[in-house]
């Protein structure tokens, strides 16, 4: 292995893109990244990448980067550069004079699924030990907290069960909510492989997504569900198993409380959650159910792969349940080739959970309110925790509107682009007297800061990211920081400058602390991911070497829990002003927001976002395939192209939300969760009409 700063040097690293946690060889001349070569040993990927991590990094060196601070007293004012020591300054004073004028609690901060777990660790600590409350949320609030709750109240813990190398021994696979030949393309290419190997196929998902039918791949069952009625079908699924007599008795009675579970068949059985019954909210025809549900529960090890399309509903929750209930019901969990397996949108999202990012839980997942585990952190960390769990980001907006929340810290993450209802975002984040973002660039977020810290990229830090399979891996430093600082060192610098004083002089002390303090990490070091290459958690006394697969032999809560799902349906209708329901997603070359991708060569692949419609949809309207089309909700309007394609049904449009000229978000509404507030994304009723341009 070669030092920076030698000629030729190359260094193993994990891609900062997607949730399957690739790992490429960077080979560097110089200062210079002359490519990424996927790495044959890399555990997640085994040698194979995908069009982002391969060439999409040049955004690390994008004449748009900011490296220098900015401050502006007032988000009408130009922006000024300053140094270091002078926007730390200037935000740590306005943070405290916030605090001082309107409470302790008038302050918080978002930390980033695409930062590392040190990163985001230091960035709760801050909040909590420096502005000291539990204000703290992350980016993932929009996209897989159901995941978190439904799997820790049915199993015990947040998180998918499987490895990926799982999918070799599934026979039948479920994919929900998820389209991974876009999504997850290396996973979803090894998917592809065990299905031309014979496993059998079942689609959950109102549009005909590739793995419908792509060569040498056709889907047993394509259910293409009316958006928003996941919880029905998955329930009817449970009835034809229940009611057919197909449950695996013997797993339930060993494994699960088995009064919950009667309880639970009972209320499967009840004939208004038959598929037929069903058909009404869910549009798919009932034999396919059966079909579905028969194939599932009978054709040997059944594994369930699912991604937003279930968690980004106002029954986010309720399905992930619903999901854990069909798989505990049908003995689907404890070994190879079964499972619930959450696809992670971000890099990131499973390790920033993990680290505390949540404003009722402490790293580990342990809730502030538990004495013993804030005299665990208080001691450590020296400091007193508050006991009251702080706001969630929609919150924190709300707060912000109503007057009584002033000040932010953000790192890593475009909140007005990617959060929904735009409008109301912007009004909060307009609200605030002090907003600090730390970004690679002048995000649309940046609009309303009061301070600017330059970020850095992937290729230039030391740290790790925990993949959705809960895979640890090691992220290195090819490349000196082109801002002069690493983030976690400005983050040090902020909580200093606030009066909590924190000191580590390299990532890997900071991985030392989550260890001691974080049950399911303990023994991870730097030390054991180089020599192991990585690890997957959970890491104990028990398991050294980490845990491929969860459950063996028994739930982490003790016995698994069924839950009762009880089908309500979304407060957004349709109606004669909206009579079609909008569902977004995303595509192979592009990444989210595009923050990234969009400054890379990938933009010639998918240059701006379209509106996919049925050909009845679109000929009822008089569009065109290719013309400018009006967008519009209740909540705002936008313009942009239409492809006319039979992969949407009649009454559904789709769209993605790469671009920030589109908007996609002005268009969504402000319908979340119910029990985690993650916004309903994939449900919008919306009027197409003809335009003349954007
Ligand atoms: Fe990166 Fe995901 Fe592509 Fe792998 S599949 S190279 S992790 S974006």
């Amino acid at each position: 292995m070669y030092e920076i700063g030698t000629p030729e040097h190359s260094l193993v690293t994990t891609c900062a893109y997607c949730g399957v946690g690739c790992t490429f060889k960077a080979e560097m001349r110089g200062d210079e990244l002359v490519r990424m070569v996927p790495y044959k040993d890399g555990k997640a990927n085994r040698g194979h990448s995908c069009v982002k991590g391969r060439f999409a990094y040049g955004y690390a060196t994008h004449k748009d980067r900011i490296l220098k601070p900015m401050i502006r007293s007032s988000i009408h004012e130009p922006w000024k550069e300053v140094s270091y020591e002078e926007a730390i300054a200037y935000a740590a004073s306005e943070f405290k004079r916030i605090q001082a004028k309107y409470g302790r609690r008038a302050v918080g901060g978002i930390t980033s699924s695409r930062c590392t777990n040190e990163e985001t660790y230091l960035v709760q600590k801050l909040i909590r030990g420096a502005f000291g409350n539990n204000n703290v949320d992350t980016c993932a609030r929009v996209c897989h907290s159901p995941t978190g709750y439904g799997l820790s109240q049915t199993y015990g813990t947040s998180a998918g069960t499987q490895d990926f190398d799982s999918v070799e021994d599934s026979d039948v696979i479920l994919v929900i909510g998820a389209n991974p030949t876009d999504g997850h393309p290396v996973f979803g290419s090894r998917m592809k492989k065990r299905l031309r190997e014979g496993a059998k196929l079942i689609i959950v998902d109102p549009r005909k997504i590739d793995l419908v039918r792509t060569p040498h791949v056709e889907a047993d069952y394509h259910l293409p569900l009316r958006p928003g009625t996941n919880v029905a079908i998955v329930t009817a699924l449970a009835h034809v198993i229940v009611t057919e007599g197909l449950v695996n008795e013997d797993f339930v009675r060993t494994y699960c409380d088995w009064e919950e579970f009667q309880e639970w068949a009972e209320f499967v059985a009840e004939e208004r959650h038959s598929p037929e019954a069903v058909q009404q909210y869910t549009g798919v025809d009932p034999a396919l159910v059966r079909g579905a549900a028969r194939l599932y529960a009978t054709g040997g090890n059944a594994a369930i792969y699912y991604g937003l399309g279930v968690t980004e509903h106002s029954q986010g929750s309720t399905t992930v349940i619903a999901i854990a209930n069909l798989a505990m019901a049908t003995g689907n969990i404890g070994r190879n080739g079964v499972g619930v397996n959450p696809l992670r949108g971000q890099n990131n999202v499973q390790g920033s959970c993990d680290m505390g990012s949540f404003p009722h839980e402490l790293p580990g997942y342990r809730h502030v309110a538990e004495d013993d585990t804030r005299v665990l952190f208080e001691r450590d960390w020296g400091v007193k925790l508050d006991d009251e769990p702080g706001l969630r980001i929609p919150n924190m907006f709300d707060a912000a509107v109503d007057g009584t929340f002033k000040g932010m810290y953000v790192q890593g993450e475009d909140i007005l682009q990617s959060d929904p209802d735009t409008r109301h975002v912007s009004a909060g984040l307009g609200a605030l007297e002090c907003l600090v973002v730390q970004d690679l660039f002048l995000n649309e977020t940046a609009n309303y800061a009061h301070v600017f810290l330059p970020g850095c990229s992937f290729l230039e830090k030391d740290g790790t990211f925990t993949n959705a399979e809960r895979r640890i891996q090691r992220v290195r430093k090819v490349m000196a920081p082109k801002n002069g600082y690493a983030d976690w060192e400005v983050t040090m610098m902020l909580s200093k400058a606030l009066g909590y004083e924190m000191d580590y002089q390299h990532p890997s002390e900071i991985m030392d602390e989550i260890a001691r303090l974080t049950p399911t990490f303990t023994g991870v070091s730097y030390k054991k991911l180089d020599e192991l290459g990585s690890v997957q958690w959970p890491c104990n006394e028990k398991a050294p070497e980490g845990t491929p697969v969860m459950h063996i032999g028994g739930f982490v809560r003790g016995k698994g829990k069924f839950m009762l799902t009880e089908y309500v349906a979304t407060d957004e209708r349709t109606g004669p002003r909206f009579p079609l329901l909008l569902t977004t997603g995303r595509i192979l070359s592009q990444y989210n927001v595009g923050a990234q991708t969009r400054r890379t060569a990938n933009v010639a692949w998918h240059p701006e976002d379209v509106l996919e419609i049925h050909p009845h949809d679109a000929e009822n309207r008089g569009i065109r395939d290719g013309d400018f089309v009006r967008l519009e909700s209740r909540a705002g309007s936008t313009s942009l192209k239409a492809v006319i394609s039979d992969r949407m049904p009649t009454g559904v449009v789709y769209t993605t939300f790469h671009h920030p000229i589109t908007q996609a978000n002005v268009i969504t509404t402000d319908f979340s969760d119910w029990a985690t507030n993650c916004p309903e994304y994939k449900v919008t009723a919306v009027q197409v009409s003809p335009s003349n341009g954007p």
